[in-house]
């Protein structure tokens, strides 16, 4: 009889698993999903006459498996799925800069007292690391050791402050290499100099994206697994996942008031690492419970602003890095792709995080959406009066927060999950990771094909967590 597999989280993890093994495999494959739509943080939804993401979100292209398993998806209208560039730009003391940063650019536009501190701060910090080994014990020791400290401020530590509501001193040296890539200070003096140095672009430059929003990727998909015989239950919220002998025995779930449960062979989970831990009947030991319970997040407010204009700039994403804004970054979906919108409006997606339950995330929406209003009257080539309607947007828990000593707790946290036979966490939420959609894709089909391998219970997920959980060993 082929075994049952429970997929916990409809998102491009567990998608991409899910099509994995109804694809190449006999089983019974049951996917549950609390949301009511499938696509995860990927999701798109409708309002008015526009189809608008939960932040524009462009599937980068690196070539491998996740990328063509979502040409595949569109290989009988290859037209529906587009392909470009990303223009991503960082709006800093009254000026825009494109990202990465161009020496020439910042230098024409910087003020040269500005320039030459930056410059002198950057060698003396580099002599002084030369000399002293300081432990980079936190991403403000690394940001002030790579950049020197007012170029570290004024790009990454006031920014990183914003987003993550935690002082950069806080943060684990860990979130760098996640976070920052692309962008070495040191190849950029060389460049100044004209003495060799390279801009390297991150990967994450090109991208494909569905013409009917990001939604519509993972609608084929979901439609491709129902095809196979798989289940896809929406709205359908887990309870408990119970396991028995050092074995994962049963899934929960309450959908419509309704408890159901299902005996599984495994279970595959791509929801949050900390919450997962919540989710295990009998609950883990003390010491684990703690590891899981330190997991931190932050939660993501997104609030849609239509306005009356055919569009606004040309750029995909800019990041309002000054700490006088308070939301985050904006971004203009209709440069990645104008067919979600049918009318010669366009809307901007205004980003804010928060804490889940904090101040900003009780606030109304009229007082979001003046807050964002405020925001766009200091950015000169938006016109606030321009501004005809207005949607918000919560996402509890959006980011996985890289505090100090965070690589500790996912580590235990994931040892003690291992050691349950047959269950298994991946995916972003599942890993505790920074990563994007593509990595997502490329996790879930690679346990996929772990547990397409014919004697399954003998295989040690240890090659899988090593090759993605790289927080552990890095720095
Ligand atoms: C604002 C923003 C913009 C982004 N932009 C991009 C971009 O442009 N390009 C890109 O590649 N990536 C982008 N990302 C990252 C991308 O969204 C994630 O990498 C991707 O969605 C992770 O996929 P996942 O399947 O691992 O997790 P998720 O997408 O979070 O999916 C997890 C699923 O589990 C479900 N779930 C959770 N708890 C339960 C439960 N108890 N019971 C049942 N189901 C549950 C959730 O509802 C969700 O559907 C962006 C993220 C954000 C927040």
């Amino acid at each position: 009889m082929s075994k049952t597999i429970v997929v916990i989280g409809a998102g491009p993890a567990g998608l991409a698993c899910a099509h994995r093994l109804l694809e190449r495999g006999d089983f019974k494959v049951i996917l549950i999903e609390k949301a009511s739509f499938v696509g995860g943080l990927g999701g798109s939804f409708n309002w008015k006459e526009h189809i608008l993401d939960f932040g524009p979100h462009a599937f980068h292209t690196k070539g491998g498996e996740p990328e063509s398993l979502v040409r595949n998806l569109f290989k009988d209208d290859p037209e529906n799925l587009i392909m470009g560039r990303k223009k991503v730009s960082v709006y800093l003391r009254s000026k825009f800069y494109k990202y990465p940063l161009q020496v020439g650019e910042v230098f024409r536009k910087f003020n040269p007292l500005l320039s030459i501190r930056i410059l002198v701060e950057f060698i003396f910090t580099s002599i002084v690391h030369a000399l002293v080994a300081i432990p980079i014990e936190n991403f403000e020791i690394w940001g002030n050791k790579r950049f020197g400290r007012k170029l570290y401020r004024l790009g990454f530590g006031d920014y990183t402050e914003k987003v993550w509501k935690t002082k950069t001193s806080d943060i684990s040296a860990k979130f760098a290499p996640a976070k920052i890539q692309g962008f070495s200070f040191i190849h950029f003096v060389k460049k100044l100099f004209k003495i060799g140095g390279e801009v390297t672009e991150p990967y994450f430059q090109t991208w494909l994206y569905p013409k009917m929003g990001s939604a519509e990727l993972y609608r084929r998909l979901a439609s491709k697994i129902e095809e196979k015989g798989g289940s896809i239950i929406l709205d359908a919220e887990i309870s408990y996942i119970s396991h028995n002998n050092g074995k994962a025995e049963c899934v929960e779930y309450t959908r419509n008031g309704e408890k159901v449960s299902i005996k599984t062979d495994y279970v595959i989970s791509t929801i949050h690492l900390g919450h997962l831990g919540n989710l295990l009947v009998p609950e883990p030991p003390f010491i684990a419970s703690h590891h899981f319970q330190k997991l931190k997040y932050i939660s993501l407010i997104v609030v849609y602003l239509e306005l009356n204009i055919d569009k606004v700039s040309d750029m995909h994403w800019f990041y309002l890095l000054d700490k006088s804004f308070q939301f985050n970054r904006v971004a203009e979906q209709k440069n990645l792709c104008k067919d979600t919108f049918k009318s010669n409006k366009t809307v901007l997606s205004m980003e804010l995080t928060c804490r889940h339950g904090d101040e900003l995330w009780n606030m109304g929406d009229e007082e979001l959406i003046n807050m964002a209003k405020e925001d766009i009257t200091k950015i000169p080539i938006i016109d606030a009066g321009l501004v005809s309607g207005a949607i918000v947007k919560r996402f509890p828990n959006a980011y996985e927060l890289y505090y100090k000593n965070f690589d500790k707790h996912a580590d235990i946290s994931l040892a003690y999950v291992n050691s349950i036979e047959g269950l298994f966490s991946v995916g972003r939420r599942g890993l505790f990771l920074q990563g994007d959609q593509y990595q997502s894709v490329e996790m879930g089909l690679e346990i996929g094909n772990i547990l397409l391998q014919k004697d399954i219970t003998d295989i040690s997920a240890n090659e899988y967590y090593k090759k993605y959980v790289r927080y552990v060993d890095e720095i």
